[in-house]
């Protein structure tokens, strides 16, 4: 898979306005993020859809569903609807799911460590099309905003399914413009956007920009404005990790049963560390990096996904790749 350089459009697509628990009016929410320079918005206010006539806008819903066993409950957001999901569905989250797939919506999975939901608890559903990765306003509350693990998990089991960065806005301030996804469409048209979605023509952020993303056959690269760490992260016990620490103290230890050759070119560091049947070589920038590339026996297995961080914490989540 090939991502383009440019062509990326932002979406919100987790968000609440006064027609549940918001602050704002739905159409000064979609404003808001418009302002933002987003061009894709989904209202998902809890329990109802809520329209608006403005460019880019999803309609949306959040519910809150249930499944035996489950040590939690599950938020489900759904976009693109053009019916409220009946009575009957709304508080099973396996009918719901059904449901939203009977009416090509696409669904995922809201905050799972919120909601003290496990990755266990993921495999009890089925057929959600994504999973909140990262969720902002879950952050900065209660520090519950990432649930990587959990994602990992599921996919580990062979769930398929995406990593998407939501803001899950109520307050409109520190809650706001943390997380969001960046699409693959050429403009914010709202059919072409839940297109992308469906496809995984996307990435999820929350601050770091990804300019390109390539997995071939004994291939990794990716490139970016600026991480200092790169993970790759797959199925069991593999997976890989790189940051420009790490590099720099590879580079003033003897002794590693590692190769390691370091050159300048142009402003810009460049490192090349042999590694078994493995070779890393990662472009340096400043203080970040900006190109790594991952060439040879490749540690994954049933998926490969990347996670970018900056030197702030903000991140940048790209799709798994499945291998088989
Ligand atoms: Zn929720
Ligand atoms: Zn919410």
């Amino acid at each position: 898979m090939k991502l383009p350089a440019s062509g990326w459009v932002k979406a919100a697509l987790h968000t609440h306005s006064k027609r549940s628990d918001g602050r704002l009016e739905p159409e000064d929410a979609v404003a808001f993020y418009r302002r933002a320079g987003f061009g894709v918005v989904a209202l998902t206010d809890h329990n109802k859809v809520t329209k608006v006539a403005q460019p880019g806008f999803v309609p949306g819903i959040e519910l809150e569903a249930r499944v035996e066993g489950a040590s939690g409950s599950y938020h489900v957001v759904i976009l693109g609807l053009s019916s409220e999901p009946p009575e009957g569905v709304r508080r099973d989250a396996n009918k719901l799911l059904d449901w939203s797939r009977d009416n090509g919506c696409f669904a995922f999975i809201a905050h799972p460590y919120w909601s003290t939901l496990s990755g266990e608890d993921l495999l009890r559903v089925r057929g959600y099309a994504g999973v909140e990765v990262y969720n902002h306003g879950c952050e900065v509350e209660i520090s519950r905003g990432y649930s990587g693990p959990h994602w990992d998990y599921a996919l580990s089991h062979g769930v398929k399914s995406y990593g998407l960065a939501v803001d899950d806005v109520h307050h409109y301030s520190l809650d706001a413009l943390g997380g969001w996804v960046a699409l693959d469409v050429g403009e914010a048209d709202v059919e072409e956007a839940l297109k992308a979605l469906f496809e995984g023509r996307f990435y999820a952020s929350s601050g770091v920009e990804v300019k390109s993303y390539e997995v071939g056959e004994g291939l990794l690269r990716v490139e970016t404005s600026g991480a200092s760490r790169i993970k790759l992260l797959s199925g069991d016990t593999r997976g890989a990790y790189l940051s420009v620490e790490l590099l720099e103290k590879l580079a003033q230890t003897e002794g590693l049963p590692v190769e390691l050759e370091m050159w300048k070119e142009g402003g810009d560091c460049l490192y090349r560390v042999k590694l078994a049947k493995l070779m890393a070589e990662v472009q340096v920038r400043g203080e970040s990096i900006v190109r790594a590339e991952l060439r040879g026996e490749l540690p994954v297995r049933k998926y490969a996904r990347i996670e970018l961080y900056d030197s702030e914490g903000r991140g940048a989540w790209l799709n798994p790749t499945f291998t088989g």
